[in-house]
């Protein structure tokens, strides 16, 4: 071990089981070891540097805003705060933005929203969120509480009240879990990430969206990982037809810097006023500036080539030997091995090609733009690491 990495076990928190890998420089989808070792990145940060590292367009957008204001409090106005809630808005039909750091705060952000809009209409006992059993909703005592994985529960009782599960896919049993509670909303991920990259059904999301319409119960689309064109659409949403009343995103949205937004539709855009809600960092320059960079370039082209690209990683990896199956949606793909998926993995980064895992799959989250040529390059090392 280097004397970096040392260090870094010394003094940095045991929450990551970090690769034995220091990463220095980069360039698009290639990354760079101290010892000057040259990897394929399919993971992007997982699903953050949409259009890979040191993207040209991205360091200067970042850059310009940089050397003019870094941060102002949230009393003035800047920019680029402005100018990405609007071009976020007119995308999207969304109404209203409201931006924070991270996905959780973005969750955090949705569950106040869904909260205080069904107090005001139906009363405040109409409190409790749904979410799904496998989902993921971030870290904080609230977002943990809407993740539905009792592993993650265990060690931090007690969790804000007021969360149910339902099973993915299975409708009848959400609607009665829904009639058994006093319900604000129901949250979900179109493609459910750390959970194992599954895409819920589409007859499925058609008709929790139709039964929640009809019952004036919020719809809040998790789109922290899917969003921001991972998906092959601009949101995963749009692959499903439905029109969320939130939509919480963050990860890819910044290109590498944090920012977190909560899109509001037309019933929810009016239910914060002043000083329901903040963010000391929120909707800083330097990040919005980024994320204008990023949000403006994913454009019906860019998401024709994710849609072909992602076609292309299927065709190459249904079927292969050692691979029972591929799911999930656009550039964010899972790969259920029958080898463990660690072996794989080592086995990749060996070959100079980093992916990432979803509980027992290969995960690949490439940046949108990685070149189709290098994308073969890791697909043909990730094939050979699957065989037995
Ligand atoms: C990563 C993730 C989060 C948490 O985001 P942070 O930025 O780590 O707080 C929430 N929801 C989903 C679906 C995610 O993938």
């Amino acid at each position: 071990m280097s004397e970096l990495q040392n260090i870094d076990k010394q003094y940095v928190a045991n929450t990551y089981k970090r690769f034995p890998i220091e990463i220095v420089s980069g360039k698009g989808s290639i990354v760079y070891d101290d010892a000057g070792k040259r990897y394929i990145d399919m993971g992007s940060g997982i699903a953050v540097t949409s259009f890979g590292i040191a993207d040209d367009a991205w360091v200067a957008a970042v850059t310009e805003q940089l050397s003019k204001v870094q941060h102002m409090s949230n009393l003035y106005y800047t920019e680029p705060c402005a100018r990405l809630a609007k071009l976020l808005c007119e995308k999207t039909g969304m109404k209203k933005v409201f931006f924070g750091n991270s996905g959780a705060e973005a969750n955090e952000c949705a569950i106040k929203v869904a909260r205080k809009y069904a107090a005001d209409k139906k009363g405040a006992d109409y409190s409790t969120i749904i979410t799904l059993e496998n989902s993921f909703h971030g870290r904080t005592i609230t977002t943990l509480a809407a993740t539905g994985q009792a592993h993650y529960h265990e060690l931090f009782q007690p969790l804000t009240p007021g969360f149910v599960h339902a099973k993915a896919n299975d409708l009848p049993g959400l609607i009665a879990l829904a009639e058994q509670n006093k319900v604000a909303a129901i949250m979900v991920e179109m493609v459910q990430g750390e959970g194992g990259v599954i895409a819920l059904d589409r007859d499925f999301v058609l008709g929790l969206y139709d039964y929640a319409k009809k019952n004036d119960i919020l719809v809040i689309v998790d789109e922290v990982q899917t969003g921001n064109g991972r998906s092959g659409a601009l949101y995963a949403y749009m692959n499903y037809g439905i029109m969320p009343d939130i939509v919480s995103t963050a990860k890819g949205i910044g290109g590498g810097l944090p920012l977190g937004a909560c899109l509001l539709g037309e019933k929810t855009e009016s239910v914060l006023g002043f000083g329901d809600h903040g963010s000391t960092f929120g909707g800083n320059p330097v990040c919005c500036a980024g994320a204008i960079s990023i949000i403006s370039r994913i454009d019906d082209a860019l998401l024709a080539e994710v849609r072909e690209k992602s076609a292309y990683i299927f065709g190459a990896l249904e079927g292969a030997e050692g691979v029972e199956s591929v799911s999930g949606m656009g550039l964010m793909i899972g790969i259920k091995t029958v080898k463990p998926a660690s072996e794989v993995l080592a086995y990749c980064t060996e070959h100079g090609v980093l992916c990432l895992t979803a509980k027992d799959k290969v995960r690949l989250l490439p940046a949108l733009n990685i070149p189709m040529d290098v994308l073969e390059e890791a697909v043909a090392v990730i094939k050979e690491a699957c065989k037995a």
